[in-house]
């Protein structure tokens, strides 16, 4: 008979990370995501490496208490809620409390944190028990190396440094897309690679996706019944080959949904032919208890609790749109 036996604490954080720690850019969009549920204004990233020799992101948020900072990297810690009631109404980008503790199973994690209203920083390295005083002036350092050190089979699947920092680079355009009225700074090797200053949702839209992209894009602002869709859905002229330029966020967060991809293909379906992908970058707002995040760890899927009348509601926003403004095509496209 096998023997069942209880697994170490680090061997169960290990598991957990092969779930959201994928590769640097999972790493770096938790760590984004923990410095914007801070209240951060600005947040600067440097990677080395494609973000596997090292990922350091430093920002200007509430900082973490002295005491605090080793809880912090343990599993199950978190902040964000406190009980089941908590979780239905969820605001903030994590709640989970497993992000920092998994992270820190597969790679070499150091938090540097003064929390405000505190003399001084302090620092801590995971696996030590308590932190020493350090020099920051606020907010919090968090530096992330080598990605995998520890578990040499997940090592072989990263992929060439151009890659993977290709991926964080997306990673951050979709956090940084969402928070126009935080200004964001992504340096790799030492080199910035994307500077964006704080603006509106315009403004930031143009910044990533390109002034082209504006040209040819309708606004977007409906708003019914506690919905509201905004945003910037382009005409077909600026249609792609693949789908690099589709964002789409529910309450702030990418959202990767079948249901909302159906409802833009639907929405897109006469005006739009042949192989060619639509571009958007589109927020939906709801009130957090209409939408369930708790899906995935990853929290890219989630499930709406009204789920037709938020497909009719995304796809009559679109269509609309769309066709307010291009008339002409639409009366000559087939019905
Ligand atoms: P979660 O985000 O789900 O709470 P994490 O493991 O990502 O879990 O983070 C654990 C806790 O560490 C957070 O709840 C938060 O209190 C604290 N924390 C992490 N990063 C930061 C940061 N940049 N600034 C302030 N607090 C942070
Ligand atoms: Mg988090």
């Amino acid at each position: 008979m096998p023997t069942i036996r209880r697994l170490p604490e680090l061997l169960i954080n290990q598991i957990a990370a092969g779930e959201v720690v994928e590769r640097p850019a999972s790493v770096l969009k938790e760590v984004l995501e923990n410095s914007l549920d801070a209240g951060s204004r600005a947040i600067e990233v440097q990677l080395q490496q494609g973000g596997v020799k090292q990922i350091r992101i430093a920002d200007d948020g509430c900082g973490i208490d002295k005491d605090e900072l080793g809880i912090a990297l343990e599993r199950h810690a978190t902040s964000k809620i406190a009980s089941l009631d908590d979780l239905e109404c969820v605001a903030t980008m994590g709640f989970r409390g497993e992000a920092l503790a998994s992270i820190a199973s597969v790679a070499r994690v150091t938090l540097t944190s003064r929390a405000q209203g505190s003399p001084h920083a302090w620092r801590i390295h995971a696996g030590e028990t308590s932190p020493s005083p350090a020099a920051l002036n606020s907010g919090t350092v968090v530096e992330v190396s080598d990605l995998y050190w520890n578990v040499p089979a997940r090592r072989k699947f990263l992929k060439s440094e151009g890659t993977e920092f290709g991926h964080c680079d997306d990673a951050f355009r979709r956090i940084a897309l969402a928070r126009p009225e935080v200004a964001f700074q992504l340096q790799h090797n030492g080199r910035v690679s994307l500077r964006l200053a704080t603006g509106d949702m315009r403004r930031r839209c143009g910044d990533i996706l390109g002034e082209e992209f504006l040209e040819h894009a309708r606004v977007i602002d409906v708003e019914a019944a506690g919905l509201r869709l905004s945003g910037f859905a382009a005409l077909p002229a600026y249609a792609r080959a693949s789908r690099d330029a589709q964002y789409f966020f529910v309450n702030g967060r990418f959202v990767r949904d079948k249901l909302i991809q159906h409802a833009l293909r639907e929405a897109y379906a006469d005006i739009l032919h042949g192989s060619k992908h639509p571009a958007f970058t589109l927020f939906l707002e709801l009130d957090p208890s209409g939408v369930d995040v708790n899906v995935h760890p990853a929290k890219t899927e989630v499930r709406f609790r009204e789920a037709r009348a938020i497909h009719q509601f995304v796809y009559h926003a679109v269509s609309r749109g769309l066709a307010a403004t291009i008339g002409a095509v639409a009366a000559t496209a087939p019905r």
